[in-house]
């Protein structure tokens, strides 16, 4: 039985969530090439059998909120400006938690942010209006940055057919794209919002733990890959400057030495729920839910900026055998909202769903035949995690324990 990926061999779901071992858990996935040299899966931990964002979760409700906020306070004490100029960059797209985490940082803690968005690749509608009421309802002001459209299309396109990961370029942008536009505009903090340290990942709050975390920073750019390629071949293949490529890549650690610019999440200070972001987003900066389920899940405000999410989801269950309902429910089973069988429920019935609302038009934007994406995604299942039966592609092993080999 060929694993691909170097996923882990053996199955395993969490007691106390419903991810399983098969997660990626580290940023690096989105450097490496199709065999994933290097890359970390979800640890579960054998005595208790929890994985390790549910035992960081627990650790989390023993923090002591209050004196966190304290520290919060004595870090925008040491960047706040009162002379007109921007003294933090927070990078989003609209989503409730970027309207939350600059709503408050603007409104409560009366700091003088400057957004900073790197656009869906494909915006839906409801993803639009809510940016927008962000900006105008919310009250920020506010940078776009469109990168060459030419090149995003041809790097969503080599992604998908190397790493089958259509939402590479995207979330690369996402995360390198506001520690440029800070030294660009001398600005020395930058928020991002929700607290990695969720998913077992350092805080990016020093020096070091940046340096040991190849997503902000880089001293090498050769060494990098983009698309599942390594840079130096892309521009020679694609007939492409690395002027192309730049801004997907992520800044020098050198510049960010230089600028003195530092880079938190405002989900170590703050107690962040994504259900309370939502009701706060709703209530001061319009934000609103669309009116349909996402397709994969159950939800209807989780990430609903870019119809390519729903495809990426529809990826990741392909690769990983996770599905968005997966990802969902498991971080509302952390936040107590949902029990493990209704969970499981939701899995069953949402987990993988063919994303057939926006595929069309995705894959039209790309230039990527249908059939071709189709036999891509055949190529990516791991003989560990699928079988084809009958009736088509089954899961070896669920949460629901319906898998054929369980
Ligand atoms: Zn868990």
């Amino acid at each position: 039985m060929k694993v691909k990926f170097n996923l882990p061999k053996k199955v395993v779901f969490c007691k106390n969530c419903v991810m399983s071992n098969q997660r990626p858990s580290s940023i690096p996935e989105f450097h490496h090439k199709k065999n994933r040299k290097g890359a970390n899966y979800l640890k579960i931990e054998t005595k208790t059998g929890w994985c390790s964002a549910c035992l960081q979760n627990k650790i989390k409700q023993k923090i002591n909120w209050n004196s966190r906020e304290k520290e919060l306070e004595k870090l925008l004490s040491k960047f706040r400006k009162n002379n007109g100029e921007y003294d933090c960059l927070i990078p989003g797209s609209g989503g409730k938690d970027s309207a939350y985490q600059a709503h408050i940082l603007k409104y409560k803690y009366r700091m003088n942010p400057l957004l900073i968005t790197w656009p869906p690749i494909l915006y839906t509608d409801y993803g639009l209006k809510n940016y927008n009421n962000w900006v105008n309802i919310g009250g920020f002001d506010s940078l776009v940055y469109r990168p060459n459209g030419k090149v995003m299309r041809l790097l969503t396109k080599l992604s998908i057919e190397n790493l089958l990961h259509p939402f590479q370029t995207f979330i690369l942008g996402q995360k390198n794209l506001a520690p440029k536009i800070a030294s660009k505009f001398n600005i020395n903090l930058v928020f991002y919002g929700e607290n990695e340290a969720e998913y077992g990942n350092p805080i990016a709050e020093n020096e070091s733990s940046l340096r040991n975390n190849s997503y902000f920073v880089s001293d090498n750019i050769n060494s990098l890959y983009l698309a599942g390629i390594k840079i130096k071949k892309l521009v020679k293949e694609f007939d492409l400057n690395l002027n192309d490529l730049k801004i997907f890549l992520p800044i020098e650690h050198k510049e960010l030495k230089r600028k003195k610019i530092q880079i938190h999440y405002l989900g170590y200070y703050l107690k962040w729920i994504p259900q309370e972001a939502y009701y706060y987003a709703v209530k001061n900066t319009g934000f609103k839910p669309r009116p349909f389920r996402t397709q994969g899940t159950y939800s209807k405000y989780n990430s609903i900026d870019d119809k390519i999410d729903d495809l990426h989801y529809y990826t990741t269950f392909i690769k990983f055998g996770i599905g968005r309902a997966t990802y969902d429910s498991s971080q509302e089973i952390r936040n107590g909202h949902l029990l493990r069988e209704e969970a499981k429920n939701l899995v069953k019935k949402y987990d993988g769903e063919y994303p057939d609302v926006y595929i069309d038009e995705v894959l039209e934007y790309i230039g990527l035949d249908k059939d071709k994406f189709h036999k891509l995604c055949d190529e990516f299942r791991s003989d560990h995690l699928w079988k084809k039966t009958k009736n088509g592609w089954k899961l070896r092993h669920s949460v629901n324990l319906d898998g054929t080999d369980d």
